[in-house]
């Protein structure tokens, strides 16, 4: 059975368990591996930075506030981004982006705090 060299899709030439063409596409394929998941993980540190700072935009008072869905959508807030979650034993969740966190309320209400 032919092999073909997943960079430039040539026939592989040589030994059985050869799985590129060449040196120079082996290279260039594990390069773009390797930029890929470092944009990935950049993409994510940049998200939770964002994040970071939206919470931290909030005046806290005795480590706590309040606000709406809304407010925080509006600062480009995503919920989907978070670094730890804590469950306290009366299984209330909290989504923590390092030492600052939020708990939904009701009615699209908010609580923000910041973990000692
Ligand atoms: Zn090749």
């Amino acid at each position: 059975m032919e092999k073909l060299c997943p960079e430039c899709g040539e026939k592989i030439i040589g030994r059985v368990d050869k799985k590129f063409c060449s040196d120079y596409c082996r290279n260039s394929f594990n390069n773009k591996l390797n930029k890929d998941s470092k944009n990935l993980i950049r993409n994510i540190n940049n998200r939770l930075r964002k994040n970071h700072r939206i919470l931290e935009s909030f005046s806290l008072k005795d480590g706590k506030t309040k606000t709406t869905r809304y407010k925080l959508l509006d600062k480009g807030f995503d919920f989907e981004i978070f670094t730890s979650i804590y469950t306290t034993k009366k299984g209330t969740i909290y989504y923590f982006i390092y030492d600052l966190g939020y708990l939904p309320l009701d009615n699209d209400y908010y609580m923000i705090v910041k973990r000692e």
